[in-house]
């Protein structure tokens, strides 16, 4: 007998979005993954149609469900719109944003790379509360940022750190900062981080790194690493360097969460210049479905997706034409579904 489905919104997005969602969603239900799709447009396909690109019966269907698989989104450059992907993570609250990074490829500048970023993902600089000073007649004499973190949500993200690495069996959380110079702003959330942590000890060993020693030591030695907790900016950055060493953007999955809802995307944008081609490499999002699947409890099911990527990558040879290879989205797809045990 067929088990529960889970209701979850799909959001084919933009660009190639549309065709990898489609290559994702196919796998997903060759793998058994229980989800039942409210399928809602969002980014430049909603404007076209609804006039918004985060429509309220999109964002009605994420409250609804708590779940969401978004393809990528395009921000239209002028036109007033705020970053669609900034807008989702206000209205949801979505607190954590985690990026795990593995080599699935042979052959690239690092082997054995299984790593975890978790980053904050609603304080710090990103709140963007800019301004400019005149002096003069010069009205952008001076600029000013302001970065908010508060031990509420530096206990929260380290909490939600901790947990993650205790129930994926991770054995050391680095906490990474640069308290020495912005002692306020990232000195407390070093200390929050470190409070939070003292209830972890057994379970876990935590250490702390400045972030610029930090950023050279993953690329000299990254093994020493295992999850990495840090803040907004200093996650956007590490985490893309943190793709680098698996092979770049095209490998990497993200999660967007926080206590009502999870949204599960790749790192990679809609990538207008190869969208309506059918090359596109739905990797990235197909590992952003395996985050979902985890965190709705389904672990197996992840397990036999990732083995059946390994093994269309490893051994059949099959790999998208940004990896080296000369298969199709769709290709790929099958081949991960006939993979799949
Ligand atoms: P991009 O990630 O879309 O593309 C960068 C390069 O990587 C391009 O050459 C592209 O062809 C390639 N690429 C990306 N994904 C690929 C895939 N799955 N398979 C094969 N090649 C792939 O970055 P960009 O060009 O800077 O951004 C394009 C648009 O995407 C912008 O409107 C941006 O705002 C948006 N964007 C959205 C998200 C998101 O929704 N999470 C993230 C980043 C960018």
């Amino acid at each position: 007998m067929a088990g529960k489905t889970i209701p979850a919104t799909l959001i084919p997005g933009d660009g190639i979005g549309p065709e990898i969602v489609a290559a994702v969603v196919e796998i997903l239900k060759a793998a058994g993954a229980p989800f039942a799709w409210e399928r809602h447009d969002g980014g430049m396909a909603a404007i076209e149609k609804h006039g918004d690109p985060l429509p309220p019966r999109l964002l009605a269907s994420i409250r609804r469900t708590g779940l969401a698989l978004k393809g990528p989104l395009t921000t239209p450059v002028g036109g007033g719109y705020r970053s669609v992907n900034v807008r989702l993570r206000e209205e949801f609250g979505l607190f954590a944003n985690v990026r795990p990074v593995r080599s699935m490829v042979a052959g690239g500048r690092y082997e054995d790379i299984d790593l975890v970023l978790v980053r904050e993902n609603v304080e710090g600089l990103y709140l963007a509360w800019e301004h400019y000073l005149k002096v003069g007649d010069d009205p952008h004499a001076v600029a000013i940022s302001s970065g908010v973190n508060t031990r509420a949500g530096g206990e929260r993200i380290a909490r939600f750190a901790y947990d993650y690495a205790v129930e994926n069996g991770r054995k050391k959380v680095t906490i990474v900062h640069k308290a020495n110079v912005l002692k306020a702003l990232t000195g407390l959330f070093l200390e929050a981080a470190r409070d939070t942590g003292k209830k972890y000890r057994r379970k876990l060993e935590i250490d702390d790194r400045i972030v610029d020693a930090c950023a050279m030591q993953l690329v000299l030695n990254p093994w020493q690493f295992d999850v990495i907790l840090t803040t907004n900016l200093f996650g956007d950055i590490l985490s893309d360097l943190m793709a680098g060493l698996v092979g770049g953007l095209g490998m990497a999955p993200g999660a967007n969460i926080g206590d009502q809802a999870a949204i599960f995307e790749a790192v990679h944008g809609s990538a207008p210049d190869i969208a309506g081609k059918g090359i596109a490499n739905p990797l990235a999002l197909l590992l952003a479905g395996c985050l979902m699947l985890e965190h709705v409890g389904k672990k197996a099911l992840a397990k036999s997706i990732r083995a059946a990527v390994d093994h269309v990558l490893r051994i059949d040879n099959l790999r998208t034409r940004e990896l080296g290879g000369k298969a199709t989205t769709k290709e790929f797809a099958r081949a991960v579904i006939k993979r799949l045990k």
